[in-house]
């Protein structure tokens, strides 16, 4: 980015203080810089003509040359339209207008040669192209053979008469007078190991490439550059956190030893063990720990959490563990009740309906250091909340925070940052995860505890619901329980409450016999708690609830998983209430119920799930079916900024950039080397618009 590119657009040939309002207001495009790399999403194939004879229904954009034979309106007010009857010889189609008819009637000809482009459509036994792009051959004869760019506009610019190829042709003045001023910002080095085209190239050949082989270097250039500059950021911000943060020491391992021993309620598995090692380690080192923890649902994150908060009140600090939901507070809470009582060590919990009353003890308890482990929701997060001596803080299923909210806990010991574990049980396309927490450690759980059989699935259509209540009736006539759980209804939270009311009612009537607890969103947390307690007690055998239960809920026994309308929820969501089941050594089993109407990406979702329980695989089709936009937490991350590059599709360039830029990190920063210069410059220049880079010279 030169002083150049920070030129204003306004006295750019074809723009004008006019436009260049309407780009400011709505792209967001200022500078010559903005302008130039305002992408377009796609080009359009001008380099091939359709006879009419060959055309086929769902075919894209395209291009068909030949003559108007004759045209007329229909209609009136604002059904009125302007018919053209088009043919090229080998067959004809009708061009249509609803606007700007006046002035197509001023310009149509007839008896001449145009080139006509659009997006075909069948209707009433004919083709026709809406609205089409339409021009004289004679003066586009020079075009043809072209890639012609598509860019992105709004209804305003639309409105203003700015269409794509406007765009097009202010970029391309931008271009002329702009090209010997791109500097490249890459070494030789990296150019010739990665094999990319050069920067100048790229820019041009992105807009109007010569053809499609150059548009795929320029995209792919453009797209290494992107992803480069983003990693080379989040690693060096990283090891800068390593520098900067001074981590307490909490290095003692007697009580952990202790519980190892004695009470220890199962074998760890040898992911486990390793996670705890990294965590020990990291504890230990003298710097702050910000690791991140990803384990599918089941592998057994809470143990491993449990010993690392032994470590830090075994060294004297305390420790908190913060949950997204009460229920799963509250859960934690009695889990982890049962191993601290055995252990001598204080805990106590904290939620949002904790009484004032208990708060003011609880808090006076916190700041004299009595109380060791503190368990709670975002309550947790409040000023008043102050701790003696807070030496880790872990974090349960992350994707429910937000980074602020992270960082607000690191201010909850003045002296010294506390150490933070991030634990994550949806797991999150490595791709993604290398973006969005390229500043946390990894550790990965890949291994489920010993003994445990793979949830088996299938889906269900609503026909079948009788053969689906049989097969629950002998699950519970094997002591099993029984989770059903209904979407809720985005649109209202009153038919939410209704469809899950029906439910209840319906399955009242099919089990005379069984106990059925009911769980959801609007009942008080007392109320809650009761009805989850009676299911964890076995006192009910079947648990009607929304996904209030998606997140964490530990009841081994329960074995079947219903999940109705599986349609109307997302991936992970699926794989979050599936991992409700499977806890114990039973076989247990996820049911899928449908209608029979379904949409496509609904179909792929619930043949993921049937076909596999490996959370990573299922995070990979929820990110190519979603995109990395509506991905958890990616809001957050400087990743919505990318313009060209897409998480989803450029996996194997990003893991170039990362280890190239891993690579700098190591050999050269600060970036003395001359053939760094280039990046350096960069990185600089663009350190106007991220005052974080301005640190590094
Ligand atoms: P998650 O990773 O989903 O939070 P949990 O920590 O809730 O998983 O563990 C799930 C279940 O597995 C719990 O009942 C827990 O006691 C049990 N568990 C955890 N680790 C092991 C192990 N190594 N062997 C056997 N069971 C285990
Ligand atoms: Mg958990």
């Amino acid at each position: 980015m030169d002083d150049f590119f920070d030129n204003k657009i306004d006295f750019l040939k074809g723009v004008g203080p006019q436009r260049a309002k309407l780009f400011n207001q709505e792209l967001n495009i200022y500078t010559y810089y903005e302008l130039i790399r305002y992408f377009p999403f796609r080009h359009e194939d001008r380099t091939q003509i359709h006879p009419i004879a060959e055309l086929e229904d769902e075919m894209p954009y395209l291009q068909v040359k030949g003559q108007i034979i004759n045209w007329e309106t229909a209609g009136e007010g604002f059904k009125k339209r302007l018919i053209a009857t088009f043919s090229d010889g080998t067959g004809s189609l009708e061009l249509l207008w609803f606007q700007g008819i006046q002035w197509q009637l001023k310009n149509l000809k007839s008896g001449v040669e145009y080139l006509v482009f659009g997006k075909p459509q069948f209707f009433n036994g004919k083709f026709s192209l809406v609205h089409p792009e339409i021009e004289l051959v004679t003066n586009l004869e020079q075009q043809i053979g072209y890639l012609q760019p598509v860019y992105n506009l709004t209804e305003k610019l639309k409105k203003k008469f700015i269409t794509s190829k406007i765009i097009g042709k202010i970029i391309q003045g931008l271009l002329e007078i702009a090209y010997n001023q791109i500097e490249e910002n890459l070494s030789e080095q990296i150019i010739q190991a990665q094999k990319l085209i050069s920067r100048r190239d790229a820019l041009v050949q992105i807009h109007f490439p010569k053809n499609a082989n150059w548009l795929k270097h320029a995209k792919n250039r453009l797209k290494f550059e992107e992803l480069f500059f983003l990693q080379l950021k989040l690693l060096h911000q990283q090891q800068n956190k390593k520098i900067r943060y001074k981590g307490q020491l909490l290095t003692q391992t007697a009580l952990l030893t202790q519980f190892y021993t004695e009470h220890l309620p199962f074998e760890l598995t040898n992911a486990q063990k390793r996670v705890v090692k990294e965590i020990c380690k990291d504890m230990a080192s003298g710097q702050q720990m910000n690791r991140l923890l990803q384990g599918d649902v089941g592998s057994g994150k809470t143990i491993v959490a449990f010993l690392a908060m032994l470590m830090a009140v075994d060294s004297g600090t305390q420790a908190c563990l913060v949950a997204p939901t009460e229920i799963l507070a509250e859960q934690h809470y009695h889990g982890l009740k049962e191993f601290t009582d055995k252990m001598g060590i204080t805990i106590d919990l904290l939620t949002g309906s904790t009484r004032t009353k208990d708060r003011r003890v609880l808090h006076g308890r916190l700041e004299n250091g009595n109380l060791k482990i503190l368990v709670g929701t975002h309550a947790l997060f409040e000023d008043k909340v102050q701790f003696e001596n807070l030496g880790l803080c872990i974090i349960d299923e992350q994707h429910r925070f937000g980074v602020a909210q992270r960082s607000k806990l690191w201010n909850k010991n003045p002296e010294i940052v506390p150490h933070v574990l991030v634990m994550t049980a949806t797991p999150i396309p490595r791709t993604l995860a290398m973006t969005l927490y390229g500043d946390l450690d990894v550790s990965i759980i890949d291994e489920l505890p010993a003994g445990r059989k793979p949830i088996k699935t299938a889906h269900r259509y609503d026909a079948h619901r009788l053969r689906v209540f049989g097969f629950i009736k002998e699950e519970i006539k094997k002591g099993r329980q029984i989770y059903i759980v209904y979407p809720l209804i985005e649109e209202s939270e009153k038919l939410s409450y209704k469809n899950l009311m029906d439910g209840y009612e319906s399955i009242a009537r099919a089990f005379p016999e069984a106990q059925i607890s009911i769980l959801h969103g609007q009942m008080s947390s007392t109320d809650k708690d009761y009805e989850m307690q009676r299911f964890i007690r076995k006192e009910t055998q079947i648990m009607v609830a929304t996904t209030v239960i998606e997140v964490g809920v530990n009841v081994p026994n329960a074995s079947v998983m219903v999940i109705e309308n599986s349609e109307k929820f997302g991936l992970s969501q699926l794989h979050q209430l599936r991992g409700r089941v499977g806890r114990g050594g039973d076989q247990s089993y996820c049911i899928l119920m449908t209608d029979v109407k379904l949409s496509k990406e609904a179909k792929v979702r619930l043949e993921t799930m049937v076909r596999t329980t490996n959370g990573f695989e299922i995070a990979e089709v929820d990110l190519k079916l979603r995109g990395p936009g509506n991905m958890m937490g990616t809001q957050q991350s400087g990743m919505m900024d990318l313009i060209i590059a897409d998480l989803a599709k450029d996996a194997h360039i990003l893991q170039n950039a990362r280890e190239v830029a891993k690579k700098i990190i190591e050999e050269d920063m600060p970036l003395k080397k001359p053939e760094n210069q280039a990046l350096r410059l960069y990185l600089q220049k663009s350190a106007k618009q991220e005052s974080y880079w301005s640190r590094i010279s």
